[in-house]
């Protein structure tokens, strides 16, 4: 109704502190407006007061039948104008049940984008809808909508990046993100296409990435299994001219291990069911059913999917990104190579257990196609070299470490060649021209993780999530204080709190779990369970850890608790590389094996923690990519997308109120609001306050300045001064004030 209202933000939760305006409480039980209501299965109804006494409340639902409820639970409904706003903080009554059905309303309308504050919501549609495109496109380029989108996210940056000289980010976490970082790269594809066309090779590099990286998981059809930021430059004209590329942690237990229902990496389907008859026989290639790796999970296919066209779109991918035919050669033999590892399998060779290898056409196959030679193969494959004094003894393995040494190869050389293709599309995309600084960096990271069992990976990418949770909370909490600030706002009444306790807890040296795993890990006779020991006698204080029997330990993290077990932390973190199969992969005739094993040497001939760049544990590492990753994130501008799953079978139309409401919590949705309706969530200027209410004041010699008007209206009813604050420009109002007001309007 022509009222503008923006978002306030303050972080922490204050409810507590301060009942007496949360929500208003005591005011829409006497006036008896309409409510949000719990009923018996969970579901929230809209219901309307019949009367309050103590501490209940008898209800009547939309269905006539009358429930008695506690009056706690009870939460204001929002007038009916306001529903479906664009931007939850539009909202009178800021509280969850109103903000799920704000969403749901407009989902249902398939209108998947809404805004909470600077935050863009997208609800995954699980199906086509027809709001993309080069029409859509133009259209928010000529400014000629401005419905929320993730294209009005893209040309927003585009445009600070314009005005300023300064680099530009948007982080998203949730469902959809991948998608949802495509769609904006297209967005900004057509704004920035130049006569280069580098802006399709960087649309292009996101294909081998899928088919490298994401994998089928029982959650998502495409996952990403591991983060990435992608920095995309412009020239001072604004034409796309290159674009550099960062990743963080592959999931590379995937190689060897699956659970039923998933798949490895795309690739390796796409590479059997695609490759030529001529490339199928140079790498001895069988269908994905024979490989170990690929059938010790019931799934081979997706639905919908055809991986043999999936590998053609690869190869164009490969020549549009300019990786020469034969790296792409290499890199297909080596995948190979990978798929026959998993296939190579071990017999007892003596009554101590210890095994030798099965030499059949696995074994064969594979050291073809890593070019080394077939003995020493099998060799590192069921011994280890100890060094006992000047001598050299060899030690035979047994079945269990033969195996890990087997699939710890398969996935150093999965990881390798991930991580050299990444090496190789920055080479391709490397703007040769003098760079201008302006830039948008696109992140699409994993997002926060809870399983029944978690483990060294659910961990990292937790930690990857608290920091960046970190980075989205400073900086409402900084564009608030300086709107406050600029508008002369006592800006100590706004509280913050933010997590630094639980990235403490996992960064702080010497006592934090990442110096508490490095210093075990270090130590040869540790195991997991004296690493769990070790956490609970040294992080007991820190409130947000808490230790569990055995090897298990609890973590606080700003999205919920998370039970991790220690089981392979320690291992995970060495991530070690036996000094004989380094030398085996040096000797191998493939040049890539070659360059793999030169970085590998330097780190597992020094000892762990000597800090050295080549030799850090994988924490350590990524904890460093971290920092990095924020040193860049804080110097740019941050838009926030937060992307929602609403149903966990991914079917369209469905809206599962409770998995919704999780991920608002936990992606920080629900705090954004928090923010909100902690501070002062309504701001109008003096005029549209003295416009739209002057009427009411019962006094008509005041002066006719809106400051005094709007003074003059809220001592006439006399707002209690922690409801309101008055700026230069604005009024500041707390959560449901303006519902106050516009009910007095109305009456008159
Ligand atoms: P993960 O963390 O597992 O990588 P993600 O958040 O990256 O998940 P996506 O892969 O982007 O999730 O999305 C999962 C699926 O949801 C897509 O494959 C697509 O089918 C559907 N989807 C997501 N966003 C949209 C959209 N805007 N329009 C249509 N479908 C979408
Ligand atoms: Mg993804």
């Amino acid at each position: 109704e022509g009222v503008k209202v923006v978002s306030a933000a303050k972080i922490g939760p204050v409810e507590e502190q301060r009942p007496e305006w949360n929500n208003n409480v005591e005011y829409f039980i006497n006036k008896k407006l309409r409510v949000w209501c719990r009923v018996a299965n969970g579901e929230w109804q809209l219901g309307k007061i019949q009367s309050t006494s103590a501490d209940t409340s008898l209800v009547m639902l939309s269905t006539a039948n009358v429930v008695k409820v506690s009056t706690e639970e009870l939460f204001p409904a929002n007038p009916d104008i306001l529903e479906g706003v664009e931007d939850l903080i539009q909202l009178s009554y800021l509280n969850e049940p109103s903000v799920l059905y704000n969403l749901r309303v407009r989902y249902s309308q398939d209108v998947i984008y809404s805004k909470a504050g600077p935050v863009l919501i997208a609800v995954n549609p699980f199906k086509s809808v027809q709001i993309y495109g080069n029409d859509i496109i133009s259209a928010y380029q000529k400014k000629a909508v401005d419905a929320p989108h993730v294209y009005a996210v893209a040309d927003a940056a585009y445009d600070e990046m314009m005005r300023g000289e300064k680099t530009h980010s948007f982080g998203e976490s949730g469902a959809g993100k991948t998608e949802t970082a495509k769609y904006a790269m297209q967005y900004l594809a057509a704004l920035g296409g130049g006569s280069c066309g580098v802006e399709y090779e960087i649309l292009k590099t996101t294909s081998i990435l899928e088919a490298f990286g994401n994998a089928k998981t029982s959650r998502n059809a495409n996952s990403s299994r591991f983060g990435k930021l992608i920095e995309i430059h412009f020239s001072a004209m604004g034409k796309i001219c290159g674009a550099k590329l960062e990743t963080f942690l592959l999931e590379k237990s995937r190689v060897a291990q699956l659970f039923n229902g998933e798949r490895s990496y795309h690739i390796f389907y796409e590479l059997c069911a695609g490759a030529s008859p001529i490339l199928k026989e140079r790498l001895k290639l069988k269908t994905a059913s024979e490989y170990t790796y690929l059938n010790q999970s019931d799934c081979l296919t997706i639905d919908g999917v055809d991986d043999a066209q999936k590998f053609r779109k690869l190869l164009e991918a490969f020549d549009i990104v300019q990786i020469p035919k034969e790296h792409q050669e290499r890199v297909f033999a080596l995948l190979a190579a990978v798929l026959w590892l998993g296939n190579i399998s071990f017999r007892v060779a003596d009554n101590e257990n210890h095994v030798e290898v099965v030499a059949d056409e696995a074994v064969t196959n594979a050291a073809m196609l890593m070019g080394c030679n077939l003995e020493e193969l099998m060799v590192v494959l069921s011994t280890r070299k100890l060094q006992a004094g000047a001598d050299c003894i060899a030690k035979k393995l047994t079945l269990r470490q033969a195996t890990d040494m087997r699939d710890g190869i398969a996935k150093f050389i999965y990881e390798s060649l991930f991580e050299w293709l990444v090496e190789q599309i920055n080479i391709a995309l490397e703007d040769g021209k003098s760079r201008t600084g302006r830039s948008i960096s696109i992140l699409d990271i994993y997002g926060f993780e809870s399983f029944k069992n978690n483990s060294f990976e659910q961990f990292c990418i937790n930690y990857a999530n608290e920091r960046l949770q970190q980075h989205f909370n400073r900086h409402l909490f900084k564009l608030e204080q300086e709107e406050y600030e600029e508008d002369g706002i006592d800006w100590t009444k706004v509280d913050f709190e933010d997590n630094q306790e639980c990235l403490d807890l996992i960064e702080k040296k010497p006592i934090g779990l990442l110096s508490l795993l490095d210093e075990e890990s270090n130590f040869p006779k540790a195991t997991d369970l004296t690493f769990a020991n070790k956490l609970k006698q040294h992080l007991k204080t820190n409130s947000c850890f808490k230790g569990e029997r055995g090897r298990a330990f609890r973590v606080n993290h700003y999205a919920g608790e998370v039970l991790y077990d220690t089981n392979g932390f320690l291992e995970k973190n060495r991530d070690p590389l036996p000094a004989d199969l380094i030398h085996l992969l040096s000797s191998c005739d493939c040049q890539l094996l070659k360059l793999f094993s030169t970085k590998m040497r330097n780190k597992s001939q020094k000892p762990l923690l000597l800090s050295d760049s080549t030799n850090q544990t994988v924490g350590t590492k990524f904890k460093g990519q971290l920092f990095k990753l924020m040193n860049t994130l804080e110097n740019t501008t941050p838009h926030f997308i937060r992307c929602i799953k609403p149903n966990s079978k991914q079917l369209p139309r469905v809206y599962e109120e409770d998995l919704v409401l999780q991920q608002l919590r936990c992606c920080g949705v629900l705090e954004v609001v928090r923010i909100s309706r902690s501070g002062y969530p309504t701001r109008l200027t003096h005029q549209e306050f003295a416009g739209r209410y002057g009427f009411l004041l019962a006094d008509k010699k005041v002066s006719q300045d809106p400051l005094s008007v709007s003074i003059a209206v809220l001592k006439q009813y006399d707002v209690h001064p922690e409801m309101y604050q008055v700026g230069y420009t604005k009024l500041y109002l707390r959560t449901g004030q303006i519902g106050i007001f516009e009910d007095r309007r109305k009456k008159v």
